[in-house]
């Protein structure tokens, strides 16, 4: 007698079934890993240390093999995601010279801080100095 599972097996035919494939084998992997934690402390109430640690090894090793072919999976969500973010919120910095008002908006630097002395001016032979930092999002203009 065969097993469902066995006749249900398909060869990998492309990126879709390939995706479907490792998914459901995240589940299965995902159960081993939940019954052998649950193993592991069943086995550690019974003070048996040694099997207890064993199962438990099973089980987290599992979670992270899931979590690291998840974040592997989808390497182009995440950076696409985190490239939106930080689009979204630009810190800068704003510079003004005490002696001509010239005024100049950077990109924030770390070791920024309001009223430091900053670059040279470029219009006058003064200092500019850091007046405001904020943070501005791209999308929203208004004040
Ligand atoms: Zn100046």
């Amino acid at each position: 007698m065969k097993l469902m599972a066995d006749s249900d097996t398909t060869p990998l035919a492309d990126g879709a079934s390939q995706n479907w494939i490792s998914l459901a084998l995240m589940v299965v992997v995902g159960g081993i890993a939940l019954a052998s934690l649950y193993m592991g402390f069943k086995e550690y109430g019974d003070n048996n240390l040694e099997t207890a640690f064993m199962y438990i090894l099973i089980g987290v090793s599992g979670f992270v093999a899931i979590g690291f072919s998840f974040f592997r999976g989808q390497p182009m969500a995440k950076s696409s995601q985190a490239k939106e973010s930080s689009k979204e919120v630009d810190v800068v910095t704003t510079l003004e010279c005490p002696q001509c008002n010239l005024k100049r908006v950077r990109a924030f630097k770390p070791g920024d801080y309001i009223f430091k002395k900053d670059e040279p001016c470029t219009r006058c032979e003064g200092n500019m100095i850091i007046t405001r930092i904020n943070a501005r999002k791209e999308q929203k203009k208004k004040d």
